[in-house]
C-alpha cells in the first residue's frame, strides 16, 4: 500500500498545511481518507488518478473533513475525464452521511447523486465489519469527537492502516491501532488541549506506547505546532515506534 498525505492541517487556514485529506492505494483500487475543499485539487497537485478513485472515507461530517465531496462530486459530474467513467464510487460514512449530501445538493439543486458512473453512498455502523475495496477489509469504531466520528482500520493481505479521523483521548484506539503497519493518529495540539474533542502529543505518546505500530502519523496540526520540532518532541516519551510528523506530500510505502 502507499499512503499520501494531501493535507496536514486543520480547518484553520495555514500556508503550509491544507486540511484533511489522505490517498491511499492499494492493490485492490484506491481510497480518499476524508475529502476537506483542498484536497480536491491536492489529489491532482500530487498527480494522483482522481477521476479514478475507487472509494472515499468519511470520518465526520466537520467541513474541514467532509467540505470537498460537494465540490468533487461537481468536478466528477462534468469533467472529461470521468465521462466515459463506468465503474462506481462508494462513498463511505457513519449514519446521517445520506442526509448531509442530499442537503449540499439540495442548496442550489447541484443534482451531485446523477453521475456519468453509478454513485453509492454506504452508511456504516461502528464495528461492523465491511469492504471497503474488493479484498480490502474495513472496520469502524466510533472515537470522541461528534456523535458520528469513527475511527477506521483497513487491511488488505497482511498490511493493515488504522486513521482515527478526529479524535478526544480514548484507550479504544490503543487496541484498535495495536501492530499497525501504519497508525495515522491526529495530534492536534502539543501540550493542551483547549477541548476534549483533539489530541495533544502525551496523548497521542500514550497511545504510541500502548499500540505499538510500526509507524506513527501525528497529523491535523494546528498552527501552534509550527516551529516546534515534532520528533524531538516526540522522542521524550520514548514512543517504542517511528514517529513521522504530517506534511503535504508526504508518500509512505507499506
Ligand atoms: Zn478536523
Ligand atoms: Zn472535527
Amino acid at each position: 500500500m502507499k499512503f499520501t498525505i494531501l493535507g496536514s492541517g486543520t480547518s484553520v487556514p495555514h500556508a503550509k498545511r491544507s486540511s484533511s485529506g489522505y490517498w491511499l492505494e492499494t492493490e485492490n483500487g484506491t481510497i480518499l481518507l476524508d475529502c476537506s475543499a483542498s484536497a480536491v485539487h491536492r489529489m491532482a497537485q500530487e498527480n494522483l488518478n482522481w477521476a479514478n478513485l475507487d472509494a472515499i472515507w468519511i470520518s465526520h461530517f466537520h467541513l474541514d473533513h467532509i467540505g470537498g465531496l460537494a465540490p468533487f462530486l461537481f468536478g466528477t459530474k462534468y469533467a472529461p475525464e470521468t465521462q466515459e467513467r463506468k465503474k462506481p464510487l462508494k462513498i463511505f460514512g457513519a449514519e446521517g452521511l445520506r442526509k448531509v449530501v442530499e442537503n449540499f445538493d439540495k442548496a442550489n439543486d447541484y443534482d451531485l447523486l446523477k453521475q456519468p458512473f453509478p454513485l453509492e453512498i454506504i452508511e456504516i455502523e461502528a464495528l461492523d465489519k465491511f469492504e471497503i475495496l474488493k479484498n480490502v477489509e474495513a472496520v469502524a469504531v466510533s472515537v470522541p469527537h461528534t456523535e458520528e466520528s469513527l475511527a477506521i482500520h483497513i487491511r488488505e493481505k497482511d498490511k493493515t492502516i488504522v486513521y482515527t479521523g478526529d479524535t478526544g483521548f480514548t484507550m479504544v484506539l490503543g487496541d484498535f491501532a495495536r501492530n499497525a503497519d501504519l497508525f495515522v493518529c491526529e495530534c492536534s495540539f502539543v501540550e493542551k488541549s483547549p477541548v476534549e474533542t483533539h489530541l495533544t502529543l502525551p496523548e497521542a505518546m500514550h497511545l504510541a506506547r500502548y499500540a505499538r505500530p510500526k509507524k506513527m502519523v501525528l497529523t491535523h496540526l494546528y498552527a501552534e505546532w509550527d516551529g516546534v520540532d515534532l520528533a524531538k518532541e516526540a522522542a521524550k516519551f520514548s514512543p517504542l515506534c517511528e514517529i513521522i510528523e504530517a506534511t503535504d506530500g508526504l508518500q509512505i510505502s507499506l
